[in-house]
């Protein structure tokens, strides 16, 4: 079931603790979904990040194997500013990612290693929204992970992972929620507080942001920040938020 355009964002449920983000790059999350990841830190929710390559494409001036090395440690700055410490990195190759078995299983496995209720990700869609492209990582990220929660799920595919059992419960993941989809169904508010900190998130990016844009690194982060938070104002409330294509499981 496709939204109508003007049909009303639901509100995200909130009734879970641990979060995974799984995306393609670094920087991924900070164009848009890290506000959200704030609101929930702050909130005393745990959320941990995996990253699909080291991003060593995505600086023409820099050489693939500096650009990883400098990208990762972006990638861990941004991610401590809305309460991320943990950030994994699976070493796919940036720009030409496969979607198929391999990758599954790598996801796969950072489910079971995490066991997360809420699985996040970005855009798995063809476009946008309107005729902007979506990349081709992004789409077999996306698409990989919402295959993988299902595969985490039982016990005889990939077998040779350890499947989490025992301490804790985890009864699975309860939801996959897919950023800057234009087929958004649901949001999360995101408060000046949050906004700060995603703002700060973004700015972190500052090789990345350095060769995308002359504007200064801070003032990039807080246009394009304000203006993400803004895209789905209009059918939640008037409120600034971010928003997801909501999966159930
Ligand atoms: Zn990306």
């Amino acid at each position: 079931m496709t939204p109508s355009p003007d049909e009303q964002l639901a509100t995200m449920p909130d009734d879970w603790e641990r979060a995974l983000a799984v995306v393609a790059h670094p920087d991924d999350m900070e164009y848009g979904a890290a506000a959200a990841v704030a609101e929930w830190t702050a909130a005393g929710k745990q959320v941990a990040y995996v990253m699909v390559t080291r991003g060593e494409a995505g600086i023409d001036g820099l050489d693939p194997a500096e650009c990883a090395r400098v990208r990762e440690a972006e990638q861990h700055a941004s991610a401590r500013r809305v309460g991320v410490d943990t950030v994994e990195f699976l070493g796919h190759r940036d720009g030409v990612i496969e979607e198929g078995v391999p990758l599954r299983r790598d996801i796969a496995a950072a489910v079971r290693k995490w066991r997360p209720e809420l699985v996040v990700t970005i855009n798995h869609r063809e476009s946008w929204g309107g005729t902007t492209w979506n990349t081709p990582d992004h789409r077999a990220v996306g698409r990989a992970v919402l295959d993988a929660v299902g595969d985490a799920g039982n016990r005889w595919i990939f077998p040779e992972q350890p499947v989490p059992g025992g301490e804790g419960k985890w009864g699975g993941v309860r939801w996959v929620a897919v950023a800057g989809s234009p087929k958004a169904t649901h949001a999360v508010e995101v408060r000046e507080e949050a906004l700060g900190r995603a703002v700060a998130s973004l700015a972190e990016h500052r090789a990345y942001i350095g060769e995308l844009s002359d504007e200064p690194v801070e003032s990039y982060a807080r246009s394009f920040t304000e203006w993400a938070v803004g895209l789905g104002a209009e059918r939640f409330g008037g409120r600034k938020c971010v928003a997801f294509e909501l999966y159930s499981r």
